[in-house]
């Protein structure tokens, strides 16, 4: 499902907690009441997620070569 196009980037900046305070505040505010939006942050969380999965093991190879 797609987002609300003026609060598509804020939601990839708020997946990855790379935006400000008062910004969350003013998403938040606007998921609570946009069910469009919260579909879309979901599915970047379960992205963000996957990826975290993926990139462990090579973190753990890069420590063992130190
Ligand atoms: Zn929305």
């Amino acid at each position: 499902m797609n987002p609300c196009p003026r609060y598509e980037k804020a939601l990839i900046l708020y997946s990855y907690q790379e935006i400000g305070r008062r910004k969350s505040v003013f998403l938040q505010r606007h998921l609570s009441e946009c069910e469009r939006c919260r579909s879309y942050l979901n599915g970047l969380e379960e992205v963000a997620r996957i990826i975290s999965r993926q990139y462990q093991p090579q973190l753990h190879l890069d420590i063992e070569d130190l």
